[in-house]
């Protein structure tokens, strides 16, 4: 064995391969992929070997189709057969809102050049005989996907790396991982030690014990699986096609051919965990029990929805674990606090990510970035919160809904409420209805008297509509405050904070007293982060960002090696938040404070500390609704007694509270972009807009040259608001923009632009294209509606409303 490696990859399932395979091709010959049983022997060799392209984000959608195209590369290079079956998937639809979803994702496949369209049931039976058409409404067909053969991949990719120059060590165990002054690691194996400058953790079933080895909790948790092989059956003889793998959403079935039979498999609503505290050593190569009389009622649905495979024996049954993280999506990246450790885990559909897993990975090792948007599969979308308890529950849940189609109002009520701010009580008792970000509960939108705190998940427009409505229009003409404790929060203080704030940020530093709008850019100029900077003296800063990119932000800061004079720390659990927005909210605030908040006094985007009522506080004018507003930052113990006085204060003027749905409709009549949703790490300044905040004349900031560059040659597209005509259904993300019947954008965010009367989409569409008036068309649930450019916010153009 090799006594070092530039990296060493743990775990030789298909994941561990793929990565072996990614990193020998750009370049990294010198890396070893250490097994400790035999090739596949975790959750890989017992997969259905089913693969697709679906997923709820386009990104990652992509990452399965560069998966799924990869294997005929692979099978080139290694001369090993993947076992490919590519023969297509089927969606069946039962009921409206699956329907829906369907046509949604048909909508979003247009622009990601995905073949797909909505079929008769008629053609469904057509290309899967088996399906009883009566318990269903509706289908979608894609050409992409298929099966393969889990063992035979592996191999391709593994013999593909080594012909690239890659070595793999069997039957080796990695028994501990210590790590070296300079930065590197001794992999510490039952074969000697390796030295490697880098370690992925691709051990599957054993992720978890292999985090512990460098001190580590990933949220990651194996549940059982169940599939079974039917016997021949009649209907399928002297067919010459096989037929079309069939996802069943509301039987929770996935079925394909194998041989002259059919493979079943259940994702059935009370799944059991597997190993919950530790995955045993020696579990090589083995199946677990089954359980029919568990799975007896949820493989009958499945018998009755294709009676044909009720009418034969079972040829086999497996029960095999594999893992998840608490939103079904993989864990992928760098780790904030242990230099040069990746990971590749939690991957739950191997065989249709493990290829772009790969891909990105290998980038981000070798140049620093993934080269494209993977928020959604990013390790640090989990912060502290996901703690053990937490994954116990939350996997469980996401296991049991599987195949089912997440509505964009939907929240899910595992492993809640945990997370609280001193107000969460005082706001339920208002009537909120609240969702979860980063574990933390917030306000969607406040039932009035009357009306249940509950809404009906769905991709129209629900029960909460008016309401929010209402919640607009109380922001637009009184006084209203909405919580911002889930915003995350950093305190940058020290010496060298100011210094160290300018080279991370594209934006000029405020001054003392004010406060800065500061996009954040990686090396290669993409946006990483859109943040505000309340500069409190020379050397303290608050920085305020998306609540769910805490981890992700406190990663960027950890890697862009702030100096020994200065300190920077997460104040999200320590500064509770308002923001008091409206016409009167100065009149309101200023019963509270003796600072004098004239608008000649106190002007947008200052900061000042001083006392609201009883509480010492940050003040900032600022938000995020379009409206003059404050923002009101104090301590967890002061903050309870400041909402009872803003409260009591505001009595008289009709003060009300707005949730974040309500801030999602105001945000986009004005035409801000929303971190997460419009801006991510695919978009560049000029394409956001946001190159209006970036200080081009700093001598020194991350990705400055990427950003002159993209001055210099201009932008490709531009983030636009397009007013959305005759629809009674918003968008809600990655919907084709078309031009001509051609896609040539997408949706990112939608909303209904309830004080200007517009249903609003945003997105990107081609620089060229991008005037104002310009029209496009989205296809909105099958329905093709007309999209109208608007380049100037549609409410308050002038922004007089937020200076006044
Ligand atoms: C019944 C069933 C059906 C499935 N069907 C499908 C399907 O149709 N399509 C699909 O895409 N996915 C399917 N899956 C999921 C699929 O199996 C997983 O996504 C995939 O196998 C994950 O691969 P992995 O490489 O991450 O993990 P694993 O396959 O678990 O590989 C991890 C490897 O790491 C090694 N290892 C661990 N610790 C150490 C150590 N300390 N030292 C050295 N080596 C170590 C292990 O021995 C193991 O080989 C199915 C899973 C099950 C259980």
């Amino acid at each position: 064995m090799k006594d070092s490696a530039r990296a060493v990859i743990i775990g030789g399932g298909v994941v561990g391969a793929s990565v072996l395979y990614h990193l020998a091709k750009i370049g990294w010959s010198d890396v070893l992929l250490l097994e400790k049983s035999e090739l596949t022997s975790g959750s890989t060799w017992h997969a259905a070997g089913g693969m697709h392209t679906f997923n709820g984000e386009a990104n990652i959608s992509r990452l399965q189709k560069y998966t799924i195209d990869l294997y005929r590369e692979i099978e080139g290079l290694s001369g090993q057969s993947c076992g490919l079956h590519p023969n297509g998937g089927l969606m069946l639809a039962a009921t409206d809102g699956e329907l829906d979803s369907l046509k949604l994702i048909c909508s979003r496949a247009r622009y990601l050049g995905m073949e797909t369209e909505m079929i008769s049931l008629a053609e469904a039976q057509n290309l899967n005989p088996l399906i009883d058409t009566s318990h269903f409404i509706g289908a979608l067909w894609r050409a992409d996907g298929g099966h393969c053969d889990p063992s035979g991949t592996t191999h391709a990719y593994v013999k593909a790396a080594q012909q690239l120059g890659a070595s793999v060590e069997r039957f080796t165990r990695v028994l501990s991982i210590s790590p070296r002054r300079e930065g590197s690691w001794d992999v510490l194996t039952d074969k000697g030690v390796v030295r490697a400058e880098h370690v992925v953790n691709c051990a599957g079933l054993w992720a978890r014990e292999v985090g512990h080895m460098v001190g580590i909790e990933l949220p990651v948790l194996a549940m059982e699986h169940h599939y079974l092989i039917t016997e021949d059956l009649p209907e399928l003889a002297g067919r010459e096609r096989e037929i079309v793998n069939t996802t069943d959403y509301s039987g929770e079935i996935y079925l394909r051919q194998e041989r002259r039979g059919a493979l079943i498999g259940t994702y059935e609503p009370h799944g059991v965990v597997w190993s919950p505290v530790r995955t045993p050593d020696d579990f090589t190569m083995q199946l677990l029990p089954e359980d029919f009389e568990r799975l007896a009622p949820y493989f009958e649905v499945g018998f009755r929805h294709f009676p044909a495979l009720g009418r034969v024996g079972i040829r086999k049954a497996v029960n095999g674990p594999f893992t998840f993280a608490p939103d079904g999506n993989p864990l992928v990246g760098p780790v904030r606090g242990v230099r040069n450790y990746w990971v590749a885990c939690a991957v739950m559909a191997g065989f249709s990510q493990g290829g772009g897993i790969g891909l990105v990975l290998s980038r981000w090792m070798a140049e620093n970035d993934p080269g494209q948007d993977i928020l959604s599969m990013d390790v640090a979308r989990f912060g502290t919160f996901a703690t053990p308890k937490y994954t116990a529950l939350k996997v469980p849940e996401n296991y049991s809904r599987r195949f089912r189609l997440a509505y964009p109002n939907e929240e899910l009520p595992a492993a809640r409420p945990v997370r609280r701010s001193p107000i969460y009580d005082r706001l339920i008792a208002a009537g909120a209805v609240m969702g979860a970000n980063f574990g933390l509960e917030h306000a969607l939108w406040f039932a009035p008297a009357g009306m249940a705190p509950a809404e009906t998940p769905t991709y129209r427009r629900s029960e909460a509509f008016p309401v929010v409505r209402a919640e607009c229009q109380a922001v637009r003409r009184g006084v209203a405050l909405y919580e911002t404790t889930n915003y995350g929060k950093y305190e940058v203080t020290g010496h060298g904070a100011r210094a160290w704030l300018d080279r991370v940020f594209a934006s000029r530093l405020p001054l003392p007293g004010r406060l800065a709008l500061a996009p954040m850019l990686n090396p290669a100029g993409r946006i990483v982060g859109d943040l505000s900077i309340a500069c409190l003296a020379e050397d303290r800063f608050l920085v305020v960002g998306s609540g769910f990119a805490e981890e992700f932000h406190l990663r960027w800061f950890w890697l862009s090696e702030p100096p020994a004079d200065v300190f920077v720390r997460s104040v999200a659990s320590t500064l509770t938040g308002v923001s008091i927005a409206g016409p009167r909210s100065r009149e309101l605030l200023q019963r509270l404070t003796r600072t004098d908040l004239s608008a000649q006094a106190f002007r947008l985007f200052r900061v000042t500390e001083t006392a609201i009522g009883f509480a010492p506080a940050i003040l900032t004018r600022a938000g995020f609704t379009g409206e003059l507003g404050y923002e009101v930052w104090t301590t967890p113990d002061y903050f309870t007694a400041l909402y009872d006085e803003v409260r009591e204060a505001g009595h008289d003027l009709g003060l009300t509270h707005f949730g974040g749905r309500a801030l999602s409709s105001l945000r986009l009549e004005k035409g801000y972009g929303s971190f997460n949703k419009d801006f991510r790490p695919d978009y560049t300044p000029a394409e956001t807009g946001l190159d209006r905040y970036v200080d081009f004349d700093k001598p020194e900031f991350c990705g400055r040259a990427a950003a002159l560059a993209e001055r210099a040659s201009g932008a490709r597209r531009r983030f636009v608001v397009l007013e959305v005509t005759e629809t009674d259904v918003e968008v809600v993300g990655f919907e084709s923009i078309l031009r001509d019947g051609a896609p040539v954008g997408y949706v990112t965010s939608g909303a209904y632009g309830h004080c200007i009367d517009r249903s609003l989409a945003a997105g990107y569409v081609p620089l060229a294209l991008a005037k104002d008036g310009a029209r496009f068309e989205i296809d909105i649930l099958g329905q093709m509606r007309t999209a109208i450019v608007r380049l100037q916010p549609l409410y308050d153009p002038q922004g007089l409303r937020l200076r006044g």
